[in-house]
């Protein structure tokens, strides 16, 4: 649910999660709020009450909206429904491990300084941020979200091992990466990964990852 729903294609439509739309692995579908509007001129804003800087995003609008992308949900569908928001719980890959569980994932974009609260609770939305820092909108939040969230779903990435061994997934930062050419500008590949030794190569990788989690993120460890 979104005011600016070209934006969202615009970032939706390429590369693995454009090619799984395709292929009918996923299917995401924007909504315009503004196609709810019931104001002549289509406005969805308004000021807020008791005064303050900027205009607030209308509920009606964005009820209307939800009520209608949710009239199809079947009785055993578990949907999830999601409001980007600095104000919520920092997205983890653990979360979005969770949110690939749902069959249906419903996600609204504010704008402006937000969403008036009752829009939020009547779609019983849990609020989820991108980070500690402050976007113009939400349509950024809710791509970064989607794709996140996508790329755990089945079909979306060739083999489920591409996710299981990469950063986060299992509490620690990714080890170092190479591919041809052996030699490049004097840097050649580290000896272990040549030597076909497997048992050597994963002790490898796994100092490596500790190693870059201690230096960047200790707080993972
Ligand atoms: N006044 C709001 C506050 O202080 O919490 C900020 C509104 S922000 C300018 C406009 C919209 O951008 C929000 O409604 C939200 O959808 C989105 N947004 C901004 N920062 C975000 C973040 N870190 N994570 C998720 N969504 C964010």
């Amino acid at each position: 649910m979104t005011l600016f729903p070209d934006l969202v294609e615009m970032v939706l439509g390429y590369s693995i999660i454009g090619r799984a739309r395709e292929k009918g692995s996923l299917d995401i579908r924007t909504y315009d709020i503004r196609a709810y509007s019931k104001d002549k001129h289509r406005r969805v804003d308004d000021t807020p009450y008791g005064g303050g800087m900027g205009m607030l995003m209308q509920a009606p609008p964005v009820y209307d909206c939800f009520l209608d992308i949710t009239k199809d949900l079947g009785e055993s569908e578990k949907c999830k429904v999601v409001y980007m928001s600095p104000r919520g719980r920092v997205l983890t890959q653990k979360k979005a491990a969770e949110l690939a569980k749902f069959d249906r994932l419903v996600i609204l974009c504010g704008h402006y300084e937000g969403v008036d609260q009752r829009a939020i609770d009547k779609i019983g939305a849990e609020e989820i941020s991108v980070g500690d820092y402050v976007l113009t909108g939400g349509e950024i939040p809710a791509c970064i979200l989607a794709d996140c969230v996508g790329r755990l779903c089945d079909g979306v990435l060739s083999d489920p091992e591409c996710f299981e061994n990469e950063s986060l997934s299992e509490g620690l930062l990714e080890y170092p990466q190479y591919t041809r050419p052996y030699d490049f500008l004097g840097d050649k590949v580290p000896d272990v990964l040549v030597n076909g030794d497997h048992a050597k190569i994963e002790k490898w990788r796994l100092e490596k990852s500790l190693e870059i989690t201690k230096k960047n993120r200790p707080d993972l460890l």
